[in-house]
């Protein structure tokens, strides 16, 4: 029988928020600890010395990573 095209829902693709900071988006963290914890996975995953920096976002009530 014919089978339905699921990976055609459109609700099945997620995009994290995202917030417009110049001309770069960022992602969104809700709170600090999210974002440093972030910042830690990232620094592990590309082999970083360094963690990178954390800030609170000039526009919302959100944090990013500094890049
Ligand atoms: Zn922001």
């Amino acid at each position: 029988m014919a089978n339905r095209n699921k990976h055609l829902n459109p609700n099945s693709s997620y995009d994290p928020p995202r917030c417009w900071v110049g001309d770069t988006h960022k992602i969104i963290y809700n709170t600090e600890a999210e974002a440093e914890l972030a910042a830690k996975v990232a620094a592990y995953d590309h082999g970083l010395e360094t963690v990178p920096k954390v800030y609170k976002c000039s526009y919302a009530n959100h944090w990013h990573l500094a890049s």
